[in-house]
């Protein structure tokens, strides 16, 4: 009897152990995800997408306005709290569907990492799987009601997500969106670093920036940086026209 005990003790430490070991298997260290748009279509290779967030936060008018008097088109990763906080902004963006595809940004802006205590750049993940389920599904009815329109994609708060949790996003039938260059750190560049980053954009880029803090100088860096891309010969394209294909290995620029 002792040694039957003995036994099953050990195998059960083994099962902890295993299990523990699997737990840390799924917590894989998370990653940006960086991609390009797909030329299969397009053998100019001329084609650029501008993705802006609005995570939390206000709304940058003056962003919005010079696109719209521009008419550069751009994909929205909204978050509903973003949604509910800016009617305004969703008003003229709305007045604006031609110009603005407007994609999931989650709910809360929590980022797509999972395990308690976890966090991306000290903004906390996901205790576990239900909550990502509800930040992305939930970001998504948030859309659809706000604009008639459900969305395909998915960018994650801070754009990294864990193994676990892109396989799930992908699961729930969404796309996540990576991008090649970031053009405003979170919109703490300055004017002229933005006009620098943007100088490195080619046909085949996803840039990504911000629209929800308009003391930055992400408006008035993008506002120089875009018309050169233009005259470049460059065409912005929106995300619900394209595919995106990952880059491994390659750092975004
Ligand atoms: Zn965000």
């Amino acid at each position: 009897m002792r040694k039957c005990l003995d036994r099953t003790f050990f195998w059960l430490l083994g099962l902890g152990l295993a299990l523990n070991g699997l737990a840390s298997m799924a917590q894989t260290p998370p990653v940006e995800i960086h991609d390009r748009i797909s030329q299969v279509s397009n053998p100019m290779n001329n084609r650029v997408a501008l993705t802006l967030d609005a995570c939390s936060g206000k709304f940058d008018e003056d962003l919005i306005l010079f696109l719209i008097r521009n008419r550069i088109p751009a994909t929205i990763f909204a978050t509903e709290k973003w949604l509910l906080k800016n009617p305004q902004g969703l008003t003229l963006l709305k007045a604006h569907l031609d110009l603005f595809d407007i994609e999931d940004h989650g709910e809360n802006h929590i980022p797509a990492v999972i395990g308690a205590g976890r966090k991306v750049y000290g903004i906390p993940g996901e205790p576990d799987m239900l909550h990502l389920r509800r930040e992305v599904l939930e970001g998504a009815r948030a859309i659809e009601d706000a604009t008639g329109v459900p969305p395909h994609w998915y960018r994650g708060a801070t754009a990294e997500y864990d193994q676990a949790a892109s396989d799930e996003i992908r699961r729930l039938g969404y796309k996540i969106a990576g991008f090649s260059v970031n053009a405003d750190a979170g919109a703490t560049l300055k004017r002229a670093r933005i006009v620098e980053r943007l100088r490195q954009v080619h046909g085949g880029d996803v840039i990504i920036a911000h629209m929800n803090k308009p003391k930055s100088d992400t408006a008035e860096g993008l506002s120089a940086g875009l018309i050169e891309i233009l005259k470049r010969g460059l065409v912005f394209v929106r995300l619900d026209e394209v595919d995106l294909v990952e880059v491994k290995g390659v750092p975004a620029r």
